[in-house]
């Protein structure tokens, strides 16, 4: 007979957003119908997906010039900037959209800013793709990353703000709070997206509830770092996994409950990977597992 119970809950929306979940399915789909499809860099920061995808045909490539004559390009759920957009059309390239429809939204919304006459600001991380999407469709955008940053702007007269669709509720607060006090007339339009949103919510109610949280994606992905972030800041017993093989079996001495989550760049298959391997451990250590 076992000796306890281990009670493993793993967060509703863990994984795959839908954005890319779709995009990952349409780059497979234009592979099989092209042979090959070509991208401007990974699709999602997991190197296990990337691996599988380019077996399927799925190619990473630097320029649009890399691009064979006669396969389609496939441009990413986190949006392409519009140069980009430019030359490919330019070039009558066969190009698969998998820009996620609220990565659009946020498109959308800092063109009409721009027309109503406010300065764009962008809450987001400098140099990554989405940011340089979204800054792409006006004429000029200023990128703020930190609540730092945000204090060493200057006092304007009006100024629309957005943010990265995958950024900390806490982070968006904390400069929109330094932005009142610098903007006469300030718009800020929240774009965190609700998948993101919703698994940041569950992240912070399992850190609070649960012995210890597995936070399962690549160091390379933002959004399962922010997920690692928030968990760690409300349980100290909190760790960031790629896989498996990262756990540590010690974490689970003395554990009752473990919560899980993953990024938005995170395959099921990690997930469920990762809960057998909290199963075998547990058997290990002679106690059941039950799910919440
Ligand atoms: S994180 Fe949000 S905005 Fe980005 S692809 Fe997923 S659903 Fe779309």
């Amino acid at each position: 007979m076992a000796d306890s119970v281990i009670k493993i809950t793993i967060a509703a929306d863990a994984g795959y957003c839908f954005g890319v979940r779709d995009a990952v399915s349409l780059a497979y789909e234009m592979a099989e119908r092209h042979g090959e499809v070509y991208m401007l860099g990974h699709i999602v920061h997991n190197e296990t997906v990337v691996k599988d995808l380019e077996q399927a045909g799925a190619r990473v490539v630097k320029r649009l010039s890399d691009v064979p004559a006669d396969k389609p390009v496939l441009f990413r759920a986190h949006g392409t900037a519009v140069s980009t957009w430019e030359e490919a059309q330019e070039l009558s390239m066969n190009i698969a959209d998998a820009t996620c429809p609220l990565v659009r939204d946020i498109h959308n919304e800092v063109r009409q800013l721009e027309q109503a006459g406010y300065r764009i600001i962008i809450i987001g991380d400098h140099g990554h793709d989405e940011v340089i999407g979204i800054a792409s469709q006006v004429e000029k955008a200023e990128v703020v990353a930190t609540a730092e940053e945000a204090r060493r702007l200057g006092k304007l007269k009006r100024a629309g703000v957005v943010s990265q669709s995958t950024q900390t509720l806490e982070n968006v607060q904390a400069i929109v709070n330094i932005l009142m006090s610098k903007v006469y007339d300030l718009r800020f339009i929240n774009t965190i997206c609700f998948p993101t949103k919703r698994n940041q919510e569950q992240i912070k109610d399992l850190a609070a509830n649960n012995d210890l949280i597995l936070i399962i994606g690549s160091f390379t992905s933002a959004n399962s770092k922010r997920l690692a972030q928030l968990a760690l800041e409300r349980n100290e017993n909190s760790y960031q996994v790629t896989g498996a093989q990262d756990i540590n079996p010690r974490w689970l001495d003395g554990v009752a409950t473990v919560g899980i989550s993953a990024g938005a760049s995170t395959p099921d298959s990690i997930i469920a990977a990762v809960t057998k391997e909290i199963e075998k451990l547990a058997q290990r250590q002679n106690k059941d597992v039950s799910y919440g």
